[in-house]
């Protein structure tokens, strides 16, 4: 294969190869747009290295030969003792991780190449500059020197010529600086620094190869779900200088703000400053509006660059650029972050512009964005103490114990607490502690400083540049306006939506989509809300174009409403057990332990109009839709006392000489029912087998909640469901029973009620033989939790507390399998049973009802496998619906 691909050759679409960043910087090439030129090495190369420690044999004379044509290119030889071509090496994975991998600038530097760049530049402090941020990079990432020491020594030349930033020193002074760090690189690394360009060059690209395993790339990987082995791309990319004179500077742009979506001039601009310096939020940057009075010719052309650029993309784009002596250059574009609610506003208005259609804004949002943006936000009208306002970076309401470092943010968090990570700006060494956090504070740095990057890309709360707030992480505390002092510990909440800073709690109220959802805001009235506009519009796309029906796990009137409101299609799941608890816990605990059959009649009979009526109001809050009402599920035990309490009670009535024959004989019970593995013992279809006359009452109430319903003139659409069959015998003893107390309801009210009864599947042997079991049922809902713990033998209950944090660590599994639905496993066996139920019965209706019905990931693979719907809580519709309709677009 090819390793290596010129800027010219590549295009956007080669990201799996070439990396973000080096698709982009082709694509530009190619649009003919000032983009320094430079090469890209490929990540199967990087793979090739990591998997077997030595670079691809081809690979050293690929890179000589795209050497020697950029050299061409350029006039001058890499590291060229009188006019030094410099070039940087730098990451670019398939997806972005910001500042996670490894860069290093300016290589080509020598002690011989430095005077050279001094004389072409006529400027010694430049290239003196260069130079020790060369051997400064070079030795904290290829060589793996801590990079304190050099951090110390610069601080060290400060004190010494008594100045404040190292703009100030001269040089002569980082000429000094240069030796020491040579010194420190010769000691700490055993070697001197290289002073061969090529070797400074080899050694570059090896690092950045190694970085893609470095302990932060790998964290950050495991949580943005990347996976580990695509391996990073690296460019080299000729130098151009942003920090040449007050000519020269260096900044970020979006072609829309990736805020809210609307479109203007939306960067920050720093000037006389190189690479890194703006988004590490070093100093800080002017609005790039500014840009227009320093330099308006660059000005103007780089808001050309970016109307090419959307019009290109077809959305909006961050792009990074450097201006070097009034030249403007093009480092770097991709198609930018976004918060959820700008990602729906941006796909709409795309749509208006006649840009994109209907099926790919689709594409342009999700239902993991939808979530977020359903999260409570602050309650406006609520007493607060503004203490600050920073740049609102990544929405959302945060309330936490204010921390002021990663190490505390994660002990803290690990305890239970909630806490907001406050810095005074954040650094890849800070990302556990920004996943650990509720939200994260910085009191300095703009929208594209570390922190707010990476919070946007987590979904996490965040506010940045909160310039008024003085952050002293030393002592653990900040001072707000004023002169009050948060000490570790104190609660302070956030607003990423506005960006303001509260003491204390404040008081959440819902967000503006959920309102509109639940029916109390609406779209196209006058006041409303743009982002309820796009969402409304979004979700209309979604609902036309998706196959999948989205019903609810609901079991009262109440969740059935609210479900409905949020476009429910239907009722997949009612667990009744939910209805068993309360006041008629104890008409359970008789029913289980009745010695006559009179006795269980009679507390059966208790029961049965207690039932009916739950099913009256279930059917009739989801009138002309079908509800699945599944019989008793749990085991037994659940709804009996615990039996250590018992045995105590027992033990000191004994002791006290008290009369105790009730709770002796309870505790017999007990101790007869009690079970090593209740979720693998008597519980679902076992108990309707067990305990006679409990299934056929929870018939004949649906039957009777529906004759009267139907009486009312209502239309239900009842379905019954028999929970954790293994065999179609189970299914066909209860179904005989059931048709007949279907039969008698019909016969005594005259009433045709079309109840439809049909099973889950969430036992391997019922998938294995669904074929069967299809004969004697009319539908299937996939049980995914109990599919799930039975097909891994994973304890559902216990399991996520225990090793999932060490098998999630291990990268044996990405994601729960409990939380999205294990495709190769659990998955292989939905599908298998939805076909050979379907080869029995063609009509046989399929859903999923488990916990996976609600997540994003999973609703695509039901889609694909062919169900007909999907069953979710009732907050998780909406997403439901949205990820239904892309997964058909
Ligand atoms: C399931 O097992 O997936 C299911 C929906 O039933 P429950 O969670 O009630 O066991
Ligand atoms: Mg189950």
């Amino acid at each position: 294969p090819k390793f290596v691909y010129d800027f010219t050759e590549g295009n956007k679409d080669l990201k799996d190869l070439l990396g973000g960043k080096g698709a982009n910087l082709a694509e530009m090439t190619n649009l003919g747009l000032p983009v320094p030129p430079g090469f890209t090495i490929t990540t199967e190369a990087c793979k090739t290295y990591l998997d077997s420690g030595e670079e691809p044999a081809a690979l050293r004379d690929e890179v000589s030969a795209h050497l020697d044509a950029l050299e061409a290119k350029m006039g001058k030889k890499l590291g060229q003792a009188d006019d030094p071509l410099l070039v940087s090496v730098r990451s670019g994975a398939k997806f972005s991780m910001p500042g996670m991998m490894d860069t290093v600038l300016n290589i080509g530097l020598s002690d011989k190449s430095v005077q050279g760049l001094a004389q072409q530049a006529g400027d010694d402090r430049f290239a003196w500059d260069s130079y020790r941020r060369l051997i400064q990079m070079f030795g904290k990432t290829v060589l793996g020197v801590d990079g304190d020491l050099f951090e110390e020594a610069l601080e060290a030349a400060k004190t010494a010529k008594k100045v404040a930033v190292d703009t100030e020193l001269e040089a002569a002074d980082l000429k000094k600086l240069v030796t020491k760090f040579k010194k420190i690189v010769k000691t700490e690394a055993g070697r001197d620094f290289p002073q061969d360009p090529r070797e400074q060059m080899d050694l570059a690209i090896k690092a950045v190869f190694e970085s893609w395993n470095g302990e932060r790339a790998k964290l950050y990987r495991r949580q943005e779900r990347i996976p580990h082995d695509l391996g990073t791309a690296v460019n080299v990319c000729s130098m151009v200088f942003g920090n040449l004179g007050p000519d020269s500077g260096t900044g970020v742009a979006f072609t829309r703000d990736p805020a809210s979506g609307h479109q203007g001039v939306y960067g920050d601009y720093l000037q006389n400053a190189q690479g890194e310096d703006v988004v590490a939020g070093i100093r800080n940057t002017v609005a790039l509006a500014e840009l227009e009075q320093i330099d308006k010719k660059s000005y103007d052309q780089l808001m050309q660059i970016m109307e090419t650029l959307e019009n290109h993309y077809l959305d909006l784009c961050d792009i990074e650029f450097t201006i070097e002596r009034g030249q403007l250059w093009m480092l770097q574009t991709r198609v930018g972050k976004r918060t959820a609610g700008a990602a729906f506003r941006i796909a709409t208005q795309l749509v208006d512009q006649g840009l994109i259609d209907e099926a790919e804004a689709l594409q342009r949002v999700n239902g993991a964005q939808l979530a977020q943006l359903m999260f409570p936000r602050f309650d406006e009208e609520a007493k607060v103490e503004k203490v600050g306002r920073g740049i609102a970076a990544s929405p959302g309401a945060a309330v936490g114990k204010a921390v002021f470092d990663s190490y505390t943010a994660v002990k803290w968090s690990r305890s239970g607490e909630k806490v907001i990570l406050v810095r005074r700006e954040t650094n890849p060494d800070d990302l556990d502690g920004m996943i650990a956090a509720e939200g994260i504070l910085t009191s300095r740095g703009g929208k594209t400083s570390h922190a707010a990057v990476v919070a946007r890309g987590m979904g996490k709360t965040c506010v940045c540049g909160a310039e008024e707030l003085e952050v002293d992480t030393k002592r653990r505390r900040m001072t707000v306006p004023g002169g009050h002092v948060v000490e570790e510990g104190d609660v302070i909440s956030i607003d990423g939506s506005s960006g303001k800073v509260y003491l204390g709690e404040v008081p959440v109220v819902p967000s503006p989509v959920v309102e509109y959802f639940e029916g109390r805001m609406h779209a196209g009235a006058e006041d409303a809300d743009e982002l309820v506009e796009a969402v409304h519009r979004i979700m209309a796309f979604a609902d036309r174009k998706r196959r999948l029906r989205v019903r609810a796990n609901a079991d009262n009137a109440e969740d059935a409403l609210r479900a409905r409101r949020f476009g429910a299609q239907g009722i997949g799941l009612c667990r009744t057990e939910h209805m068993f608890l309360g006041d008629r816990r104890e008409l359970v605990e008789r029913l289980i332990l009745a010695d006559t059959e009179a006795e269980r009649e009679e507390s059966l009979k208790e029961l049965l109009p207690l039932q009916k009526q739950d099913f009256v109001e279930l059917f009739e809050a989801m009138d002309g839709l079908p509800v699945t009402v599944r019989l008793l599920d749990p085991p037994l035990h659940e709804f009996l006392p615990d039996i250590t309490e018992l045995s105590v009670r027992v033990a000191l009535a004994e002791s006290r000489q008290e009369p105790h024959e009730n709770e002796l004989r309870l505790l017999q019970a007990v101790h007869r029912l009690h079970e090593q593995n209740p979720m693998l013992g008597l519980r679902g279809v076992r108990l309707g087998l067990v305990i006679p006359g409990l299934f056929t009452m929870q018939v004949r109430a649906i039957a009777e909640a529906a004759a009267e319903r139907k009486a009312h003139k209502g239309d239900p659409r009842a379905e019954i469901m028999i929970p954790l069959v293994g065999t179609v015998q189970e299914l066909e003893i209860v179904r005989e029973e059931a048709d007949q107390v279907i039969a008698e309801v019909e016969a005594a009210t005259g009433a045709r009620l079309k109840l439809s009864i049909g099973t889950m599947i969430e036992l391997p042997r019922a998938a294995l033989t669904a074929g069967q079991i299809a004969e004697a049922a009319e539908f299937f809902s996939f049980g995914t939790n109990d599919l799930t713990q039975t097909v891994w033998g994973f304890s559902r209950d216990d399991v996520e507390a225990s090793f999932f944090t060490a098998y999630l660590e291990k990268g044996i599994f990405g994601v729960s399998p409990f939380e999205t639905i294990d495709k190769d496993g659990v998955g292989s066996l939905v599908a298998a049973a939805a076909q050979a139920g379907r080869a029995t019965r063609p009509d046989l209706k399929l859903g999923v009802c488990g916990e996976h019905g609600g997540d994003p990931e999973s609703v695509h693979f039901f889609h694909e496998v062919g169900l007909d719907y999907v069953s979710c809580s009732p907050f998780r519709i909406p997403v439901a619906r949205l990820e239904a309709g892309r997964a058909a677009s």
